[in-house]
């Protein structure tokens, strides 16, 4: 079963959270390979987003953001997007688009930042929206300062995090066809700080250095985690192998799952917004409107009949929250 561990380590400002996804991960590279209209993924884009999901779980059990938190890959590679999407509940689903020939070995790089123009956008999709709120998104490249190409997610959302929550993290992903995981470290703000003055500066400095060390130990161990250890061994193993000198407090397990938020409504709405000459012609070239979900793959079909009641009945129209149905 998938699960989800979230600790702390007491006394010191660090907490931390391991996702091991394995039915959630293997749910969504069967239903993939079943879809006789793309076949499974090669390895490294379903390792790309394996390793998307389970960071997706991480970020969204770290921040719990009521709603969904997507995460999606912009390339200009033989991958032209992926997108990990996980709710408040930690229901996740995955999926890619591959537009070229993927080699073997191929890692981030070779497959959505082939010209350095690669993008990674997280979205915080709010799931009771006030009128015309728009969700919050953030957008990293997938290179460093210098323009050097990244060459893993996890430098890339390390550096995500940094800039918009103002905290070290630390992360460590790993995925294959049957386990997609996680390790997340992160440094917690320590309260008062920066409200010390005059005398106690010295003490808050003294402080300030020791709670980096703190983190910063914790950091290098989960750091030196081989990504054979994250897919192979279980979460009590890897959280003893790795801090077996730390005091760890945990939390309940959770269990992430995968669960699709496509819906019959959602592809109506999204026929509506070809127009209803667009959606007149596949009618009349194809006898009918059919919409696969490339989440889950779902067919959703509207004959003649249907496609024109799309029409003549206008419904409800919430906001598309993925640039894929
Ligand atoms: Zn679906």
């Amino acid at each position: 079963m998938s699960e989800l561990h979230k600790f702390l380590f007491d006394g010191l400002p660090v907490r931390g959270a391991l996702v091991r996804l394995t039915d959630a991960w293997q749910e969504i590279l069967s239903r993939r390979e079943a879809n006789n209209a793309s076949g499974a993924w090669p390895p490294p884009v379903a390792e790309l987003l394996g390793e998307m999901a389970a960071a997706g779980v991480l970020m969204q059990s770290n921040i719990k953001f009521n709603g969904a938190l997507v995460l999606q890959i912009f390339g200009d590679g033989p991958v032209k997007v992926a997108v990990a999407e996980v709710q408040h509940d930690l229901t996740v689903r995955a999926t890619a688009k591959v537009i070229g020939d993927v080699q073997v070995g191929d890692r981030l790089a070779e497959l959505v930042n082939v010209h350095n123009k690669g993008r990674c956008a997280i979205t915080l999709d709010p799931k009771d929206k006030f009128p015309g709120q728009q969700p919050y998104q953030g957008v990293v490249p997938l290179h460093g300062d210098q323009r050097e190409k990244l060459g893993k997610l996890s430098d890339v959302l390390q550096h995500y995090m940094l800039q918009s929550e103002q905290l070290d993290t630390t992360l460590v992903l790993a995925a294959d066809g049957k386990v997609a995981a996680g390790l997340l470290i992160q440094r917690l703000p320590v309260e008062g700080e920066g409200n010390l003055e005059g005398s106690l500066v010295s003490k808050a400095n003294e402080d300030a250095i020791g709670v980096q060390e703190d983190y910063n130990r914790i950091a290098t161990l989960a750091a030196s985690l081989k990504r054979d250890e994250l897919l192979e061994l279980d979460v009590d193993t890897i959280l003893r192998r790795l801090f077996w000198q730390e005091k760890i407090l945990r939390f309940p397990a959770e269990t992430p799952r995968f669960a699709c938020t496509c819906s019959r409504e959602r592809v109506a709405n999204m026929i509506r917004g070809l127009g209803q000459a667009e959606a007149d012609d596949i009618v009349r070239e194809q006898g009918q409107i059919e919409v696969g979900c490339d989440f889950c793959g779902q067919q959703y079909r509207f004959d003649a009949v249907d496609a024109a009641q799309l029409f003549t009945s206008p419904g409800d129209q919430p906001p598309v929250t993925s640039a894929m149905q």
